[in-house]
């Protein structure tokens, strides 16, 4: 049976809406060295919205009904950020047909017989085959280096991009100074790099993996239990479901996918990263009492 310090420390993470799913966590979560953090709906609000629509060839509304139409097909954040501009705008959006979702890549479809991509920069240049002329497009959008930009296809070419922003949640920048002394922390994100490096200013973090796939997420986590860390990965979605498995401690945000809250040994049920700080002093706390 567990010690009863366990027990009553996991009754009073409880209260705070941290729910360890057993004692092994508690006692684990004591020991972490190593703190992983998704970015997109964990470390940020996981609410992006569309901020501009750059053009090369068409109207912004048409560029936007298009790409509307095979984001409708996903579940994704970014997806659900371009249906909510579509119909903010009053688009009416066609069906799309024989559209293809690639995790951590884009969707596309058939719309109105026209092909149509939406994705980041590698997957559109990998899948159209055109040279790319992206740069132009790039850099007439607003400078906003935490946002994530989405480059839209028509018919294989190059039609436009989407600027998506989310913003850092109000509590990151203090939880992350409060865990910084237990453990290194680290973001591993399927994002691109720049939107990468620039929550991880705003919060606080110095190391960042950029262009993870979900498996790659687990990847890293099994290469930083093999130097002999005890990890923690802290996550929000169905991408994380596997690196929330993989690690020593699975953290998911309540609010977030199903999958991650299935696979977490511990959810924060308040949907706030403060319940990082207050489960690991809790954590310590009760094996100080053990020991
Ligand atoms: P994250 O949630 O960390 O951004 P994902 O693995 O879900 O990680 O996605 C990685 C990247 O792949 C996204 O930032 C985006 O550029 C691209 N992407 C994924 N799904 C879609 C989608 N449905 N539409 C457009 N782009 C997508
Ligand atoms: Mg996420």
């Amino acid at each position: 049976a567990a010690p009863v310090s366990i027990l009553i420390a996991t009754a009073l993470a409880a209260k705070k809406g941290i729910l360890f799913k057993d004692g092994g966590a508690m006692e684990t979560l004591a020991k972490v060295d190593r703190l992983l953090f998704d970015k997109t709906g964990t470390l940020t609000e996981g609410k992006p919205r569309l901020k501009a629509i750059q053009t090369t060839r068409y109207s912004k509304a048409y560029l936007l009904r298009m790409a509307a139409a095979v984001e409708r097909q996903s579940a994704h954040l970014l997806a659900e950020a371009i249906m909510e501009a579509a119909e903010k705008q009053g688009i009416v959006v066609p069906e799309a047909t024989g559209t293809m979702e690639i995790p951590g890549g884009g969707v596309q479809g058939l719309v109105e017989g026209k092909q149509v991509r939406v994705g980041h920069r590698q997957w559109i240049e990998s899948a159209a085959g055109e040279a790319s002329d992206m740069d132009a497009i790039f850099g007439e959008l607003p400078a906003d280096a935490a946002a994530t930009v989405l480059y839209v296809t028509i018919e294989g070419r190059h039609s436009g991009a989407l600027l998506l922003s989310d913003t850092l949640r109000s509590e990151a920048a203090e939880v992350v100074a409060k865990l910084k002394p237990a453990a290194k922390l680290s973001i591993v994100t399927g994002d691109q790099p720049t939107p990468a490096y620039a929550i991880a200013r705003q919060a606080g973090i110095e190391e960042v993996r950029a262009g993870c796939s979900p498996e790659r997420k687990a990847a890293v986590v099994e290469e930083e239990r093999r130097g002999g860390h005890i990890v923690a990965f802290v996550g929000d979605g169905n991408n994380d479901a596997a690196a929330l498995a993989a690690a020593d401690v699975g953290i998911a945000m309540g609010g977030g996918a199903g999958a991650a809250m299935q696979v977490g040994d511990i959810v924060l049920a308040r949907n706030s990263l403060s319940g990082i700080a207050d489960a690991f002093r809790l954590s310590k706390a009760a094996l100080k009492n053990i020991k």
